[in-house]
């Protein structure tokens, strides 16, 4: 049944995420009403932010500072940062604060323009909407990326992709191969430690930062976008290896219970964790926006707006500090839009 208030917005975010409340935030900067002149759906279960479904160690790369939306300072020391849990309860701080009451589990499933007025067609789970202004604010880094080669393997202990992965119990005892050397891996890798014998097999030597310089904007984080691979920051290899991981080259096959390395020796695993990162979650967007090459904050469908993905936006886009930036274009946009 669709939710009563849905239809006949002026605009309807897609996701509940930083990047839909930047939006929200900025639509309200226009002037426009929570609730009434716009509303926002999400399709996780009420209150299930991306962050609280990371695993429980993880701390943000990003400062304090570098990390709150524009007006909403995150209280204590900025130079501190934070755990995933604690963004996500500054995200609902945020949420409480701008009035927005998001409708949870109703997914998106597509959107297409009805005949050749402003209108939009908003299909979801619950129903099709129709509104003039849709924002899909859905998130970079929201489908696992599994490598070709993991469908082969039939482990005796668990294989779970990082986006699975939230504390060490969930991996049966014994030795664990962590696929992915860039800062998830890492971090994974260091939780892990602890508890089982780990092996980080890595692509690309990364060079090492300490994570009070991950730079948070200006030259170096144009620095940083064009380095390739991106550096690691907290523990390098080095000091991983010092802790007792034994740091391998990347995997290239896989066959039932082993896996081969780029150095031709050949593991076999009990347990993996694939920390190969992320696709966008805009599969559910028609495919000329998809394929035309963005020119942000227009897309190929008039009203229809991306935030927070950095591929029809700007680099950065996906960040704390920087989605604002955008929001606050697409806010604009809207409003004058009639
Ligand atoms: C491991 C990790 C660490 C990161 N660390 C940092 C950091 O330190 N600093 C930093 O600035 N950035 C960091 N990022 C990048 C970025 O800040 C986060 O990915 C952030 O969660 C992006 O917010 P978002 O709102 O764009 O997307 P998300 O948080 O993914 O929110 C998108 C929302 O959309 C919903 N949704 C998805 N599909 C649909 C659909 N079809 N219909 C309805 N709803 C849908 C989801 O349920 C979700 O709630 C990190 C990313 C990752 C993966």
């Amino acid at each position: 049944m669709m939710p009563a208030g849905l239809s006949h917005r002026r605009a309807i975010i897609v996701g509940a995420g930083q990047s839909g409340l930047a939006v929200a935030a900025a639509l309200i900067g226009q002037g426009l009403r929570p609730q009434q002149d716009f509303v926002m759906i999400d399709a996780a279960p009420a209150g299930q932010r991306s962050w609280s479904s990371r695993w429980h160690s993880l701390t943000l790369l990003s400062d304090a500072a570098h990390s709150a939306l524009p007006h909403h300072r995150i209280p204590g020391d900025p130079a501190r940062h934070l755990r995933g849990d604690e963004i996500a309860d500054y995200l609902d701080d945020v949420q409480r604060q701008l009035g927005v009451k998001p409708v949870w589990d109703v997914r998106a499933i597509s959107v297409e323009r009805r005949g050749t007025g402003p209108t939009l067609q908003l299909s979801t789970t619950v129903g099709d909407v129709q509104t003039r202004n849709v924002v899909c604010a859905t998130g970079a880094a929201a489908h696992p990326r599994v490598p070709a080669w993991a469908a082969s393997l039939q482990l005796p202990g668990a294989m779970m992709h990082s986006g699975d992965y939230r504390y060490p119990r969930q991996i049966p005892p014994g030795d664990v191969l962590i696929v992915g050397g860039g800062n998830s891996g890492v971090q994974i890798a260091r939780d892990l430690l602890g508890s089982h014998t780990v092996t980080l097999s890595v692509r690309a030597h990364r060079g090492q930062l300490p994570l009070t310089a991950f730079p948070a904007e200006g030259s170096a984080r144009a620095w940083l976008r064009r380095r390739r691979p991106e550096p690691v920051f907290g523990d390098s290899y080095q000091k991983l290896r010092r802790a007792g991981v034994r740091v391998t080259p990347a995997v290239t096959a896989a066959d039932s219970v082993t896996v081969m390395l780029a150095d031709s020796t050949r593991i076999a695993p009990r347990s993996v964790v694939l920390a190969t990162g992320f696709e966008p979650a805009d599969d559910w967007l028609p495919d000329p926006v998809r394929t035309t090459p963005a020119r942000f904050p227009s897309t190929a469908m008039p009203g229809l707006f991306v935030a927070g993905i950095p591929r029809y936006s700007r680099p950065g886009a996906d960040t704390l500090d920087k989605v604002s930036r955008d929001a606050t274009i697409i806010a604009r946009r809207i409003a004058d839009r009639p």
